[in-house]
């Protein structure tokens, strides 16, 4: 298997294929795809594909600006490590309630989206669930560790570190260009929104060099700059939740969007054969139940991260409104029973 084979295997895995250039009869004419995989950036497997028909010295410069932007965007969010040279999410964590921290400008701007997303999806996507969230990761890293000692987070502990999720606790300084959690309990995670808002500046950025035909595909949040040349659209394929290694529920047609999936299997532990996933409702502080999968499509990729994990913490009812709200944002919830639910703009995207 050559590599570009390899990447779309994988990237059959992460459970969003692009079905790309040259796979269909109907193609008049196709251009063979370029492109590369990542590994470094967001604890994931990413690919950057050009389906311009580019020259190799142009695919090499764009996709070089593209890794300078996620690369330093995966520094700056990183919660685990800390780098030399900046002070980033790992750092503000460490020094909460301590001195305001000096970071760089971007990551004030960032915070300042999360905190309007915050406002807007009532509190349902936060980057300040840190607190609850380090007790869900422990548990879930033990489980992963010795299965046969796996346990559930006490509910005294979890209401005690929901205390501290407030987004008043984080205090943000855009004269002096600093940042200060006010409260040394509490602590960012931008899990929900971080992978998203950074695929964005990526695509802005080709979109600045006048490049066209491109897909990004980082850790399977797929970002499509553009039409195939043809002006048609990327076959991009949602993963079945009951087996989503194997199978797709659906098969979307898009161009020139973002598209995003919030899963119930992308990350579990299990206790008692009942498996407790990733992502947590801020209002039980379990894993929310409402879904197996919530996909939205709409441009920005970093909204479309941000909602996706919002929406897959609500009532269909209560997403519907917020889709809603924002306009273009189409959504595919798929329930525990297989049954899926979409938009009507959703609709009109489904080939299957
Ligand atoms: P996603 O796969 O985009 O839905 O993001 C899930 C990740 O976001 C999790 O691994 C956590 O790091 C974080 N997370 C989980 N639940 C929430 C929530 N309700 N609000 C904000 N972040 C969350
Ligand atoms: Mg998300």
């Amino acid at each position: 298997m050559n590599w570009l084979k390899k990447g779309l295997f994988l990237f059959c895995l992460l459970g969003l294929l692009a079905s790309f250039a040259g796979c269909s009869q109907n193609e008049v004419k196709s251009t063979e795809p370029i492109g590369k995989a990542y590994f470094n950036w967001f604890d994931t497997v990413s690919y950057v594909y050009s389906y311009a028909g580019d020259p190799a010295e142009r695919f090499e410069e764009l996709s070089a600006g593209i890794s300078g932007i996620l690369t330093e965007y995966h520094r700056l969010f990183d919660i685990y490590h800390e780098y030399s040279g900046i002070n980033n999410l790992c750092t503000v964590n460490r020094l909460a309630g301590g001195e305001p921290v000096p970071v760089d400008p971007k990551l004030i701007e960032f915070l300042r989206y999360a905190e309007e997303l915050y406002g807007q999806t009532d509190g349902e996507m936060n980057i300040l669930l840190g607190s609850v969230l380090k007790i869900w990761h422990d548990h879930r890293t033990q489980a992963t560790e010795d299965p046969a000692a796996a346990s559930l987070p006490e509910q005294e502990t979890l209401l005690e570190a929901a205390r501290h999720l407030d987004f008043s606790l984080l205090e943000i300084d855009e004269e002096k260009g600093t940042i200060r959690l006010t409260d040394p309990d509490a602590a960012i995670d931008v899990g929900a929104l971080g992978k998203g808002y950074a695929t964005e500046k990526a695509a802005q950025y080709l979109e600045e060099q006048g490049a066209g035909g491109y897909v990004l595909n980082i850790g399977g949040n797929i970002r499509i700059i553009g039409h195939k040349p043809d002006g048609g659209g990327w076959r991009t394929a949602v993963k079945d939740p009951e087996d989503p290694e194997g199978s797709y529920a659906a098969i979307l047609d898009i161009a020139d969007t973002a598209c995003v999936t919030s899963g119930n299997y992308e990350r579990f532990f299990a206790v008692k054969g009942k498996q407790y996933h990733h992502i947590i409702d801020p209002d039980t502080l379990w894993p929310a139940e409402q879904f197996a999968s919530v996909t939205i499509i709409t441009r920005d990729s970093g909204l479309a991260d941000a909602l996706s994990t919002a929406l897959f913490c609500m009532s269909y009812e209560d997403g519907l409104a917020l889709a809603q709200q924002f306009g273009g944002v189409e959504v595919l919830w798929i329930e525990h029973d297989g049954t899926l639910r979409y938009t009507d703009g959703m609709e009109a995207l489904l080939t299957n």
